[in-house]
């Protein structure tokens, strides 16, 4: 939100009077229209806004002192935090990933050796291939053994999509404690977080609007995470994301990283219907 006071005058003795001074300007967020900005020791803002990114920070430090540093805590913390659109996905672990052929048990070894080398080299993992090919699954399973591997990172597992989806929501809710500042800010401070199906909303048809709100989130998740470890998965090759994202994400993404190719591997999904049957 942008703001600038223009031509407006507001004499200094008014202002050691009253500490603020409202101003006829209203602020852009939606269900903000009937409140004045105010200009307030030296800041021009919408008291609506303040209240609210104060109450988003004090609900993150709750959440932050309930998960201190032992495993355990480490285990409720992704529990708990990991953004997903069916939790179901959490009890996975590299142990039940199916493997039928050599390029099964090849990328299954690779997931078993890539949570040292994330941890004592600080690597980024970028995992890619075909829809249902596990991906997301040996993700969980390796955030899981880096979370009992390590003695002091925090592991996130966050669904791109549903995450952009939450912050969307919030905007429209005023009383929604969990939005941007939340998130932005427990996903900067997690030590290794697991980003799933990044550039999905990208290749879909999706207006000029959203696809700058996506890149522009995860810029600002990625620039927040300077120095940390993140591991991606994505139906897309680092090319065909790098046509439709800011080059500043995708060096991010390619700084030291790992790559696990999953287009050899056959659809899970199928594998699971025919076992069924
Ligand atoms: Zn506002």
């Amino acid at each position: 939100m942008v703001l600038k006071m223009g031509e407006l005058k507001i004499p200094d003795s008014q202002i050691e009077r009253t500490g603020y001074i409202e101003l006829p300007e209203h602020c852009d967020v939606p269900g903000h229209e009937k409140l004045n900005m105010i200009h307030f020791k030296g800041e021009i803002i919408c008291p609506r806004c303040k209240l609210e990114k104060n109450n988003q920070e004090f609900a993150y430090e709750k959440t932050r002192e309930h998960f201190d540093n032992t495993a355990e805590g480490r285990r409720l913390f992704f529990y708990q935090n990991s953004i997903v659109h069916n939790r179901a996905i959490l009890d996975k672990g590299i142990r039940d990933y199916i493997n039928k052929n050599d390029e099964e048990s090849h990328i299954k070894k690779k997931a078993n050796t890539t949570p040292r080398e994330v941890i004592e080299d600080n690597r980024n993992v970028f995992m890619y291939g075909s829809a249902g090919t596990g991906k997301s699954h040996l993700l969980v399973g390796i955030l899981k053994n880096i979370n009992e591997i390590s003695t002091e990172k925090r592991c996130l597992f966050v669904s791109v999509p549903k995450l952009l989806g939450n912050i969307k929501k919030s905007f429209n809710d005023p009383r929604e404690l969990k939005g941007e500042a939340y998130y932005m800010k427990l996903l900067s401070d997690t030590d290794i977080l697991g980003l799933d199906d990044i550039g999905a909303e990208l290749s879909m048809n999706t207006t000029k609007q959203a696809s700058d709100f996506t890149i522009n989130t995860l810029y600002n998740i990625l620039n927040a995470r300077e120095g940390k470890s993140t591991l991606f998965t994505s139906n897309l090759t680092i090319e065909q994301l790098s046509r439709l994202m800011d080059e500043r994400i995708i060096s991010r993404i390619k700084t030291n990283v790992i790559y696990m190719d999953f287009n050899e591997i056959s659809d899970k999904r199928e594998i699971a219907y025919k076992l069924k049957q």
